[in-house]
C-alpha cells in the first residue's frame, strides 16, 4: 500500500522513497511513500522525475500507485521532484473548482455532477435550472469575493459514519478525506488543493454549453486566467486597430461594418444582374443571324463559374429566335439557353448529349446546365449541340 504524502501535504514537491516493486522492463515503479498525484477525481497526474528518470504518467491501482517512467531504473532508494509549475496549476484549478461549485450550490441550487480538469480549461456540468449568462457572472463574482477573503481551505480525515454537511454525500466507506473552505464548503476529495482561497487566483468563467439535462461551465483559475484574459486582450486589441475603434466600441463597430457589407453584397449582385442584361442584349444586337434567321452564340471560359454566365445567357435569349451555349474547360461543364420560339427543348438536348457522354445534368426547356468527367467529353456535347 503506497503512502500517499500529497494527502497531508500538497506542497511537497522533492522527496526520497525507495522502490518496493517494478515492472519486469522497469519503466513502471511502485514506491514505498509518494507525492506524485495519480489521475483521479478528474484531475489529471503528475509529472516529474524518479532518479532523474521523466515520469510520463502516474496510475491509481487501487492500494498502490503506478509511476510509468520514460527509461527503466535501478531498484533501491530513489529521490523524486515534482514538476511544480503543472502541479500547483492543477491545485489551482481543484481548489477553484471546489469553490466554484460550493457557490453554485449555495446562491442558486445548482449541483455539480461532474468535474473536468483539462490541459486548457476546465469544466463543471452543473444539474438543476438552467444557467443564463447573468447566473454564470453572479457566480463568478461571488467566487472571486471569496478568493479575495483569503479564506483558510484545510484537509482534515473523519470516518465516514459520523461525516455531515458534505456537498455532496460520499458513498465512500471508512476514512474521508475531507476538503474544507472555512465556513462554506465540506467535500470528501482526494485532490490536491492550495491552503487558503487567496492563492487561486482571479475566476474566469466562459462558455456555456447545454449537455443533456445539466449545463456544462467552463471556467479557468489563477495563472489560466491572466493567460486567457491576455490572449483575449490581444485578439480584441487587433480587431480594435482594424477599425481604428477604441476597445469598447469593437463589437457595434463590426456588426455596422457587417450592415454595411451585406448592403454592398446586395447593390453589387443587383447591378451585376443589369450589366448582365445589357451585355446579353448587346450580344444580341451585335451577332447577325444565321440559317432560319437565328442568333448563335458560344463563349468559352477556360475556367470560373457558369452561374456567371447565366444572366446574360437569360438576357440574350429573351429576345426572338436566339441560341446560347456556354462551355468551361475547368471543370468541364456546359450551359444551353433558348429562346421561346427557338424550336429547341434544351433540357431535353442538353440531357441526351450529356447522356452520350456520360455527363449528367438537366434543366428546363429554355435553360439547362450539366457537367462531364474531362476535356475530351466536353467536345463531344458541344459537337452535339
Ligand atoms: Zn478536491
Amino acid at each position: 500500500m503506497t503512502d500517499r504524502l500529497y494527502y497531508t501535504d500538497s506542497y511537497l514537491r522533492n522527496f526520497s522513497a525507495a522502490i518496493v516493486d517494478q515492472s519486469p522492463d522497469g519503466r513502471t515503479v511502485y514506491l514505498d511513500r509518494t507525492a506524485f498525484y495519480p489521475t483521479s477525481g478528474g484531475q489529471p497526474f503528475d509529472t516529474g522525475t524518479i532518479s532523474g528518470v521523466a515520469v510520463l504518467e502516474v496510475a491509481d491501482e487501487d492500494h498502490r500507485i503506478a509511476h510509468h517512467l520514460a527509461a527503466s531504473i535501478p531498484t533501491g532508494p530513489v529521490d523524486c521532484a515534482i514538476d511544480w509549475n503543472r502541479r500547483f496549476d492543477h491545485m489551482q484549478q481543484h481548489t477553484g473548482q471546489h469553490l466554484l461549485s460550493a457557490v453554485c450550490t449555495e446562491s442558486f441550487a445548482l449541483k455539480t455532477v461532474s468535474f473536468h480538469l483539462g490541459a486548457e480549461s476546465s469544466t463543471i456540468d452543473l444539474e438543476g435550472p438552467p444557467v443564463d449568462s447573468r447566473i454564470a457572472q453572479e457566480c463568478e463574482r461571488l467566487a472571486n469575493e471569496i478568493v479575495f477573503q483569503n479564506r483558510p481551505v484545510s484537509v482534515h480525515f473523519q470516518h465516514a459514519s459520523e461525516v455531515q454537511d458534505l456537498r455532496k454525500p460520499s458513498e465512500r466507506e471508512g476514512t474521508l478525506r475531507i476538503v474544507s473552505i472555512d465556513s462554506l464548503d465540506r467535500s470528501a476529495c482526494g485532490g490536491t488543493h492550495v491552503l487558503a482561497t487567496g492563492e487561486i487566483g482571479p475566476i474566469l468563467i466562459r462558455k456555456l454549453e447545454k449537455v443533456r439535462q445539466t449545463t456544462r461551465v467552463e471556467f479557468v483559475c489563477g495563472a489560466r486566467a491572466v493567460r486567457r484574459a491576455r490572449a483575449d486582450y490581444d485578439a480584441l486589441l487587433k480587431t480594435a486597430q482594424l477599425f481604428s475603434a477604441p476597445l469598447d466600441e469593437v463589437p457595434a463597430m463590426v456588426a455596422t461594418q457587417l450592415e454595411a457589407a451585406r448592403a454592398g453584397e446586395k447593390a453589387r449582385r443587383k447591378l451585376e444582374l443589369d450589366l448582365a442584361a445589357f451585355q446579353g442584349k448587346e450580344l444580341y444586337e451585335t451577332t447577325a443571324p444565321g440559317d432560319g434567321g437565328v442568333r448563335r452564340v458560344s463563349q468559352r471560359l477556360e475556367r470560373g463559374n457558369l452561374e456567371d454566365l447565366r444572366a446574360i445567357a437569360q438576357s440574350f435569349t429573351a429576345q426572338p429566335q436566339a441560341v446560347f451555349v456556354a462551355a468551361l474547360n475547368d471543370p468541364p461543364s456546359v450551359l444551353l439557353a433558348v429562346s421561346a420560339d427557338a424550336g429547341i427543348d434544351a433540357g431535353k438536348l442538353l440531357k441526351t448529349a450529356l447522356q452520350e457522354a456520360g455527363g449528367r445534368g438537366g434543366g428546363n426547356a429554355r435553360m439547362a446546365q450539366g457537367s462531364v468527367a474531362d476535356r475530351a467529353a466536353l467536345e463531344r456535347v458541344l459537337a452535339k449541340l
